[in-house]
């Protein structure tokens, strides 16, 4: 089969990270007998110093016109000083909005291999936990109405925390068919006990859990869920929750994996085009250096395939290489203690990779 891919490098590390992807797409496109065709439009920071704008047109233009997109990250100090609208992180959020992306899926796996990276202790993590954060990612405060006004204390700035009854529901019955699809269990994550936002949220959700009874749900305040996840991650299968309290809940959850670069992430929408990208930034402190962990954009690529083209087998077969890698004991700078010898550059483990595949 034949698709056409956009490649969004970006900033940082995003240019190693990508090419890393691409190599083992490649490769797998020739273990399987597929064509996939690369081009690369600009992101970010880049962006901003070639065009003037994060998000240039040609780019969303580009990504409309593929099958599905690959994103690498953006930012860096460089672009720090853009005032808010021009910043490179609010490329991320217009591309998503223009692809129609609601649903961002952010799997959290410890890899056995892995046991000794995570910060958890071996009672709590047992042998290993697997679980799955669908955000909602085109809502909620980093969407709503915001601004400066006089307020009690003089001047103030605002963010506006909204939901619809829409939205809730799509990205909730994402939620109750991967539950149905994994472990049949669901933990929604809000702030009922304070914001109107949540408690709208919560109904919602209680609505369609009378749609799905085979899925056991129950729901969590965030700053509970917060505690859980380092306390009994192990309770969990998948959880759904809003665009921000999502946004930090599946960092803590990939930090307890071991490593922010092991972690991939898909956001998807009513079509199968969808956004495939690592859930860490660009990592200006390593950036150039050939340093960085292509695994999570790797596995954001095999999430591609599954998700956006159907090819299952080719998505398990890139994972396993992963696997048997990580279990032949290759490791890139994060992954290590101190005490285990040298690393692998970011092309050493690429090479790894596509020759497990
Ligand atoms: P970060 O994820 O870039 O880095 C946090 C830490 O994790 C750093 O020490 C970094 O070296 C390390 N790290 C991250 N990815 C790694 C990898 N693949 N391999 C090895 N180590 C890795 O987060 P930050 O430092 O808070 O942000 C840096 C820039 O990235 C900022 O401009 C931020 O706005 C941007 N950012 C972009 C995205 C995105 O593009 N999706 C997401 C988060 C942050």
């Amino acid at each position: 089969m034949e698709f056409n891919i956009a490649l969004l490098k970006g900033d940082g590390i995003g240019p190693e990270i990508v090419d890393s992807a691409v190599a083992v797409l490649e490769k797998a496109a020739e273990k399987f007998g597929h064509k996939f065709n690369f081009t690369s439009y600009l992101i970010g920071g880049c962006a901003i110093d070639a065009t003037g704008k994060p998000l240039p047109q040609e780019t969303v233009d580009g990504c409309l016109a593929s099958d599905s997109v690959l994103l690498g990250a953006v930012g860096g100090p460089k672009w720090d000083d853009q005032p808010g609208e021009n910043r490179p992180e609010k490329a991320l959020l217009g591309i998503r909005e223009a692809l129609g992306l609601y649903t961002n899926l952010r799997p959290a796996k410890l890899y056995p291999a892995l046991r000794n990276a995570s910060p958890l202790k071996d009672g709590i993590v047992g042998d290993g936990f697997d679980l799955m954060i669908v955000r909602e990612l085109t809502g909620g405060i980093y969407f709503g109405d915001r601004g400066y006004r006089q307020g009690k204390y003089g001047e103030e700035a605002f963010d506006t925390e909204a939901y619809s009854v829409t939205e809730i529901e799509r990205i909730g019955r994402v939620a109750f068919d991967s539950a149905m699809k994994r472990s049949k269990k669901l933990c929604s994550i809000d702030k009922a006990n304070v914001l109107e936002s949540s408690r709208l949220w919560r109904k919602t959700m209680h609505r369609l859990a009378e749609e799905y009874p085979q899925v056991e749900y129950s729901d969590m305040f965030v700053d509970n869920a917060a505690m859980q996840l380092v306390r009994n991650p192990r309770q969990f299968d998948v959880i759904v929750t809003s665009n921000m309290f999502g946004d930090i809940l599946s960092d803590e959850a990939s930090q307890i994996t071991g490593s922010i670069g092991m972690l991939a992430s898909a956001s998807m929408g009513e079509t199968t085009r969808g956004m495939y990208e690592p859930i860490h930034g660009s990592a200006p402190d390593i950036a150039g250096q050939n340093k960085a962990n292509p695994i999570a954009t790797i596995l954001s690529g095999a999430m591609m395939l599954r998700y956006s083209f159907g090819l299952s087998d080719e998505a398990d077969a890139i994972e396993k290489a992963v696997d048997n890698v990580l279990n032949a004991g290759y490791r890139t700078a994060d992954l290590m203690g101190s005490s285990e010898g040298s690393p692998l550059t970011c092309t050493e483990m690429t090479q790894k990779i596509s020759e497990a595949l």
